[in-house]
């Protein structure tokens, strides 16, 4: 909500001024398309910009991999364009399964420090699922855990993967979940964890949330196993509404997908990568391969993330009229994409949106 964005901006978390501006002082903003659907819903991202007449100027950027010093980075112009702008809205990139080059989201994650990921999993008014009041904010540690990237052959038939849990990436995390909290007016943090099976990795980041709980009297911590959770969150989701939930990179990987599924999928979850270098928005879908290029993707969850980049760049006038007209539309019911049971293409979509402007 704006509410959220705007305390979180105003933390020194978010380089939410900084950045670069045209002579005419438009802010200039990274726009990475994407891969499968991402070119689809960025351009419904661009179209719905212009006609609500948001004072940005889009700087469109690839991120195809490069191979550089035998490893793969992000090209030049993309991280030049990042650090310069500071905010970025990005679509789904394509990672290989099992083999070829690394993630380039991990690579992004990595390459600007963008520490925390912020997942808000709202229900949409007028759009009818078996709860329909849920209001979960999922925090994800987004730099190490199973993403450490840390991965070998032992010998023949033996892999190991390396879980990588630091003090520095647990406090960093632990600390924005509490005042991220403080700031939405949730009186919990909820630690989500392992720990009684991961002893010592789950068992450092939950001992180091619990001495950061130090500084925030206000703030109540709170501990829960991640499969009592999953349990708890299907039976009923609103009994997470009062908290905010913080946990490792693989832990909140999977449960917002499954806080999407609960609210009507994940054409409609967005999300913020936070850093001090830059921050980065993106859905939390992925490039959705088996409806690309057909015009049938749901743009909401890009839509949405762009949404929270306004809001964290103080630009909450347009962020709330965007934002009403999205949800105006799929609540009216009669241009709602496939995903949400409708016949829109995303174009019919886009443009009901902009009829709601
Ligand atoms: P996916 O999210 O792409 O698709 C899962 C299902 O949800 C599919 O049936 C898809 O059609 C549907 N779906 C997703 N977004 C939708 C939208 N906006 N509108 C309508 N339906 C939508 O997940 P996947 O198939 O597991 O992954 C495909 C690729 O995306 C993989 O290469 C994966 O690595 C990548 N991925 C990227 C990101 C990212 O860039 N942040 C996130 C997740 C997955």
């Amino acid at each position: 909500t704006g509410r959220e964005i705007r305390a979180v901006a105003t933390r020194g978390y978010a380089t939410s001024e900084e950045g670069a501006y045209t002579q005419d002082g438009k802010r200039i903003v990274t726009l990475i398309p994407g891969d499968g659907i991402g070119p689809e819903i960025s351009k419904s991202v661009v179209d719905i910009f212009e006609a609500e007449g948001v004072p940005i100027v889009w700087e469109s950027v690839n991120v195809t991999p490069v191979l550089k010093d035998g490893k793969t980075t992000i090209p030049e112009d993309a991280l030049d364009s990042v650090n310069k702008n500071k905010v970025a809205l990005k679509g789904p990139l394509a990672t290989p399964i099992g083999k070829g080059h690394v993630s380039m989201n991990l690579t992004l994650r990595r390459t600007f420090d963008l520490f925390a990921n912020v997942r808000p999993c709202k229900s949409i008014i007028g759009y009818k699922t078996p709860f329909d009041n849920v209001d979960t904010v999922l925090i994800r540690e987004n730099t190490e855990g199973e993403y450490s990237g840390i991965e070998h052959s032992v010998v023949p038939g033996v892999v190991q993967s390396i879980k990588l849990i630091t003090e520095e990436a647990s406090r960093r995390v632990a600390t924005y979940a509490f005042e991220y909290a403080r700031a939405i007016g949730r009186g919990t943090v909820l630690v989500v964890h392992k720990a009684n099976i991961q002893k010592l990795s789950d068992g450092l980041f939950l001992s180091v949330a619990k001495d950061v709980s130090q500084d925030y009297p206000d703030i109540k911590i709170e501990e829960a196993l991640l499969d009592r959770v999953c349990l708890q969150i299907v039976q009923d989701p609103t009994q997470f509404n009062h908290v905010v939930m913080v946990m490792p990179n693989l832990y909140g990987d999977i449960l917002s997908d499954l806080g999407a599924g609960l609210i009507g999928g994940l054409g409609l979850t967005p999300s913020g990568n936070i850093g001090q270098k830059a921050s980065i928005f993106e859905s939390v879908h992925g490039t959705a391969p088996d409806i690309a290029g057909k015009d049938l993707a749901n743009p909401t969850a890009l839509l949405l993330s762009a949404v929270m980049m306004l809001r964290h760049m103080k630009m909450d006038h347009h962020a709330d009229s965007i934002q009403n007209a999205v949800l105006k539309t799929i609540a009216e019911g009669k241009a709602r994409t496939g995903d949400l049971g409708g016949k829109a293409t995303n174009t019919q979509f886009t443009q009901a949106v902009i009829s709601h402007l």
